[in-house]
């Protein structure tokens, strides 16, 4: 059986992911057997009504069989998941797991705060893949996934709107293509909304003890990234490739007391987000891949943003590297009229813009800029100008000629790949540390 939550926090606390903390310690001391790991599944960055990180969690219970892996410790006690399904649950676990979750997230969810609106789903199987493939790239309809719900047999409980019921039925449907692992650490209760402690230092010596990790350290900009910055009850969570390496490098870090950690299969820095369009298909809360020219060049504008336009010949539309992508917006002032990239982003719908994660510079335009009037072969002077498009003179001799000499100006953009720093990086977003060896020429971030 198949457990999906979502919506149950707001800015000013809780967090999704420790309700699936809270859900583990429970459904396990009741007897129920974990299956995989628990999930932790990002839905369409561009949804106007997310919290924050647009993040949904699923999990699997049964009987399982196979090699334990370690999945959790809660306040001490290891937690462990089989990696596969054995037997179901029987009907009345079913609903008795259904009541458990129910009172966990009545227990838990900001329901006071307007933008919080929890969804339970169970479903004794994945939906087809698409109901996640739809959620993580454009707008899904409430209604459509209650029908789905209903005809599938789900036991699932609306609260209050019941949007939630949108992101839990798409992280169960998650079919693990390209997927990242995160190990999450949580605050004791004593702390939540008081500063974190957490030691820079040993974060930069575990990100450098632990390869297949990443976006753990922003070294540009000297901060740690693991830590997020809101109320809520985590500590800090570390990405990567490989779940051996995350329970070590967990151990690598230095901060005040832990209370418990759980280990998320996820599909961030998947870059699942992102459909290959052309400019005139394009919807609005999108993130697309366009391939194009630069049509009109990059300029600053109030805000410290830079934003330029492409063409990729069914249409033009406007693409930014804001203010807080730092260093990227060097790269992209660097850019010309006519240079051919691949732009990555959210569309955001008024003014329509591509909300740039990373570009892939094609080709570069030869730029060439007068450099001297032409040299008159007889008397090795410099000739004058006729006048616009009329050629050069020389004024000893009456020697013309059409050309002045041209120099080629050196580029400061190269052909490559160039990312927004770790500190804008959003979650879906795939780093070139993950696309490597495709990403040969990397840039800032
Ligand atoms: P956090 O990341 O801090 O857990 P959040 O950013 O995930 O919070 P939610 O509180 O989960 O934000 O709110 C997102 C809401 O949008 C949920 O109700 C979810 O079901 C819904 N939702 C997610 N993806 C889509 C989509 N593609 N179309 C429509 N609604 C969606």
């Amino acid at each position: 059986m198949w457990i999906g939550v979502d919506d149950t926090d707001s800015v000013r606390g809780g967090c999704t992911t420790y309700l699936a903390r809270l859900i583990l310690e429970r459904l396990t001391d009741q007897g129920f057997g974990i299956i995989g790991y628990p999930r932790l599944v990002r839905l369409n960055p561009n949804i106007p009504w997310k919290t924050r990180g647009n993040g949904a969690i699923a999990l699997q219970v049964g009987r399982g069989r196979g090699h334990k892996m370690p999945i959790a410790d809660l306040h001490g006690r290891p937690l462990h998941a089989s990696p596969v399904l054995q037997t179901d649950l029987e009907e009345d676990e079913y609903t008795s797991a259904h009541a458990t979750v129910n009172e966990l997230v009545r227990a838990h969810a900001f329901f006071d705060d307007k933008k919080t609106n929890p969804g339970v789903v169970l479903l004794p199987k994945p939906p087809d893949p698409r109901w996640y493939r739809e959620a993580v790239t454009s707008v899904v309809s409430l209604d459509r996934v209650q029908k789905e719900l209903i005809k599938s047999g789900a036991l699932f409980t609306p609260y209050k709107n019941g949007r939630g019921l949108i992101g839990a039925t798409a992280a169960i449907a998650w079919s693990l293509g390209d997927s990242t692992y995160e190990i999450i650490s949580y605050r004791e209760r004593s702390r939540w909304g008081t500063p974190r402690s957490l030691d820079a230092g040993s974060v930069i010596a575990m990100d450098q003890a632990s390869p297949s990790t990443f976006d753990n350290y922003d070294y540009l900009h000297e901060c740690p990234r693991i830590a997020p910055h809101s109320p809520c009850p985590i500590l800090y969570g570390i990405r990567g490739e490989d779940p051996g390496d995350l329970l070590k490098a967990r151990g690598l870090v230095r901060s005040e007391d832990v209370e418990s950690w759980v280990l998320f299969h996820s599909n961030q820095g998947t870059d699942d987000h992102i459909l290959r369009k052309s400019i005139r298909e394009i919807s609005s809360f999108e993130s697309v891949a366009i391939t194009g020219r630069v049509a009109q060049a990059p300029r600053t504008i109030p805000g410290g943003h830079v934003v330029f336009a492409v063409d990729d010949g069914s249409g033009t539309i406007a693409c930014a590297a804001y203010e807080p992508t730092k260093e990227f917006r060097t790269v992209v002032r660097g850019l010309r009229c006519g240079d051919e990239l691949v732009v990555y982003g959210g569309v955001r719908d008024e003014p329509r813009t591509v909300n740039l994660e990373k570009i892939q510079v094609l080709g570069l335009v030869e730029i060439r800029e007068k450099e001297e009037n032409p040299v008159c072969p007889q008397c090795g002077k410099h000739m004058k100008s006729r006048g616009r498009n009329q050629g050069y003179r020389c004024i000893v001799c009456g020697c013309t000629s059409k050309m002045a000499r041209f120099r080629t100006v050196e580029r400061s953009v190269a052909v490559g790949w160039y990312e927004v720093p770790v500190c804008a990086r959003r979650h879906l977003s795939k780093s070139l540390k993950r696309m490597a060896p495709l990403a040969v020429v990397s840039g800032t971030g």
